[in-house]
């Protein structure tokens, strides 16, 4: 109930990205930090300019803190908002045969979405402004392999328009490739083969009658180059302050383009061919033109993260939760659900502290602004900080959608995926209560029918990547964790309950993103959210309050033969025949006997620590008594207190290993042609965006360069880099 007031009450409105909607929100969750955290107000709203001794002393005063606090960060990225956008079919004399009405037809019987309808017009974030004509190619998902297969039957895309439709690949990847081959704008459509089984043609209504995918639906979304760099383009690799030196913005598309509907891309499509579906790779062009008005405000826009740390006993080690707060309308999955699961962790961290628990490491929590323009809040917070986060983060903690649809998936490093998986065989299932979470991995929708061969489209931190066996696939891109696991090397999870062919189609981005939707179809009385929230809670406590951090890094190493395994599937033959991979392989087994001694040396030092407190005179409640507690650790000054000490060293030294671990991946150098990017054993995929590359460094080299030399000075940088990990962890 809880849950589902909150939700109520996020997702009615429009928050998009600094407005003042997003602003009023921010302010939402300060206050609920000052709640539940029991934090006195300060005199003036503790809202911090980036870069200021104010904001700077919030983040690294963390290690000092007596008692909770909470504040607001504003970083100053570049973003852009739409101003006036066409979409028009123009004949060969120049008149106007069509123009597309490129809005969202709303819900009249849903009061917010009819309210909200014309809130945030259908635009593509970061997209390029522009005014183009070209007749149109139809590049099916805008693949790589898309337009290579294009390109090889002789399709020339200098000055076309070309109409991709969503799924597979993060967006911005399909408007760099036509980018790339000189093609004038993009458009991208939502497909209705992409919404599985609940289709019109199996007979379901669209909503918000039923269902299947209002033909009007569009989906917005940020078209950043997210393979280069993610955050705010002007500043990458160091913060967004507001005076900050800036770049031109390499990672903006240098042509514009348009998010369509279904009702929309039929019509364009009908000029390619009028005779047969033209959405086959035929390298047919329309004889027609398309008319492409793209016109946005760029500017640097103030945004807003809202933080709150918890002290805990041990000062240098922390924990990191977030989830962003910005939507492109209402986004009631993306990202209210995250936030209103967060909130209920929020409140049971508060429960917890007014019983009078202290974590035994610091919490974190973070309301990231702006992920929806491109990962902005939490990139420009990790690029301010990035010695802070490396010197204290134990692990990262994301949320985003957490509830779109009926099946969970979790994903994050291996060294986390059997806490996440013990937790969740811990959990109760949301509605079946002979099963747990951990089984709800299986689960499907509601709705049968057949359904198209094509793959779901993809959304905000959906994997795709295989799992190794322990059924947490590795992370890629898309969402907040990215900054903190592939740039800075901590390790990082995420999950939520995503949509299969069988549920309701998720209107990703849409104004069909509603509380509505949420209430009918994805999480009828809302036992998802809160499951969500169970499993995070228990996770995050089981990483704050062990003695010995629940990381394993073996499973990770062991993990790193099927990474090169998956490598040497992808590449061709004859490149994998002339790279000598043996020393790597050594490189993988010596760093897997390491974690073998490591694994007893957690062992170890946590039963020593635990002899060692055992030997400490009892402390007791009560003021008195615990004076005649602290006399008597005074004098006993000597064995148990230095044995205790010892042994809480110990502790500390293989905790230390244990994060060291996913920072062992970093390299400074980051990989070739990305370098934003420096985690050597996993990435976003160069052309996936959303899905995960293991060993990209090797992957990229052997895969797209295909170049031999580089390959192998490749294997041999992975080498040389798991030679000073295994050195790092070695007893
Ligand atoms: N999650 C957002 C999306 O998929 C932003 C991802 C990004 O730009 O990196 O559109
Ligand atoms: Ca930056
Ligand atoms: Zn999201
Ligand atoms: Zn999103």
């Amino acid at each position: 109930a809880s849950a589902l007031a909150a939700s109520r009450e996020y997702a009615t409105h429009p928050h998009i990205a600094s407005s003042i909607e997003d602003y009023e929100d921010a302010k939402v969750i300060l206050k609920l930090f000052q709640d539940e955290f029991n934090i006195s107000p300060p005199e003036d709203l503790p809202v911090f300019p980036a870069g200021t001794e104010a904001s700077r002393s919030a983040t690294l005063g963390i290690n000092k803190l007596t008692k909770p606090t909470a504040w607001i960060d504003t970083y100053y990225p570049i973003m852009n908002s739409p101003l006036d956008r066409s979409l028009q079919i123009i004949d060969s004399d120049g008149s106007v045969v069509w123009d597309a009405d490129l809005v969202e037809d709303g819900d009249p019987g849903d009061a917010e979405a009819a309210k909200y309808r014309d809130a945030v017009p259908t635009f593509h974030g970061l997209s390029r402004d522009g005014d183009v004509q070209g007749q149109l190619i139809y590049a099916n998902y805008g693949r790589k392999e898309d337009y290579e297969e294009l390109v090889a039957k002789g399709v020339d895309f200098t000055g076309k328009i070309v109409i991709t439709r969503y799924g597979a690949i993060f967006r911005g990847l399909k408007i760099e490739g036509a980018q790339n081959l000189g093609a004038a704008g993009v458009l991208i459509y939502s497909d209705p083969r992409d919404d599985g089984s609940v289709t019109v043609e199996n007979g379901y209504e669209p909503y918000p009658a039923g269902p299947a995918r209002n033909p009007t639906s569009v989906q917005r979304g940020s078209v950043q180059f997210i393979s280069l760099y993610p955050g705010d383009p002007t500043t990458p690799g160091y913060p967004a302050y507001e005076n900050a030196t800036r770049t031109e913005g390499e990672n903006i598309p240098k042509i514009p383009s348009l998010p369509i509907s279904w009702a929309n891309a039929q019509r364009l499509l009908s000029e390619i061919s009028h005779d047969h579906d033209a959405r086959s790779l035929t390298g047919e062009i329309s004889e027609t033109k398309v008319h492409l008005v793209n016109h946005v405000d760029t500017k640097v826009m103030p945004i807003w993260n809202t933080m709150a740390a918890i002290p805990g006993h041990i000062k240098n080690e922390t924990l990191l939760i977030g989830c962003h707060r910005d939507a492109w309308v209402m986004g009631a999955a993306d990202p209210t659900s995250g936030t209103v699961t967060l909130r209920e962790v929020i409140k049971g961290f508060g429960a917890l502290l007014k019983s009078g628990w202290k974590p035994l490491r610091n919490v974190v929590i973070a309301s990231w602004d702006a992920e929806e323009y491109g990962l902005v809040g939490s990139t420009e917070f990790a690029e301010d900080f990035p010695e802070w986060i490396s010197d204290n983060v134990v692990s990262y903690i994301n949320l985003d959608v957490s509830v779109a649809g009926s099946q969970w998936s979790p994903a994050g490093s291996p060294s986390l995926a059997h806490l996440i998986h013990q937790a969740a065989s811990e959990i109760p299932h949301p509605t079946d209560p002979t099963r747990t979470l951990w089984d709800a991995k299986k689960d499907v929708g509601p709705y049968s029918g057949e359904a198209h061969a094509d793959s779901l489209a993809t959304y905000d931190g959906q994997k795709q990547a295989a799992s190794h066996g322990t059924g947490v696939v590795p992370l890629g891109s898309g969402s907040d964790f990215t900054a903190f696991l592939q740039r800075l090397g901590i390790a990082s999870m995420d999950q939520g309950f995503g949509f299969t062919p069988s549920d309701a189609v998720y209107h990703y981005h849409s104004i069909y993103d509603s509380q509505q939707w949420q209430e009918i179809y994805a999480d009828p009385g809302f036992h998802r959210h809160v499951t969500v929230a169970k499993h995070l809670g228990l996770v995050a406590l089981r990483l704050t309050d062990s003695i010995i951090l629940p990381l394993n890094t073996t499973q990770y190493a062991l993990e790193l033969d099927d990474y090169l395994d998956l490598v040497i599937r992808e590449a061709s033959s004859d490149i994998v025949e002339a790279v000598n991979f043996s020393g790597l392989r050594k490189s993988f087994k010596k760093l897997q006997h390491a974690s073998f001694k490591l694994d007893k040396e957690k062992v170890d030092a946590e039963k020593n620590f635990k002899k060692a407190l055992g030997k400490l005179p009892k402390r007791e409640d009560g003021i008195a008594r615990w004076l005649r507690w602290l006399a008597d650790l005074l004098l006993h000054r000597g064995k148990p207190v230095k044995e205790f000490i010892k042994a809480a060293k110990r502790v500390q030294a293989a905790n230390g290993k244990l994060v060291a671990f996913e920072r062992g991946f970093i390299h400074e150098e980051g990989i070739k042609d990305r370098e934003w990017y420096r985690h050597l054993a996993i990435a976003p995929g160069k052309w996936l965006g959303y899905g995960a590359t293991p060993l990209p460094s090797i992957y990229d080299a052997l895969v797209y360069d295909k170049n031999i030399t580089l390959s192998q000075e490749e294997v041999h940088r992975v080498e040389k880099l798991l030679g000073a990990l295994t050195h790092t962890i070695k007893p």
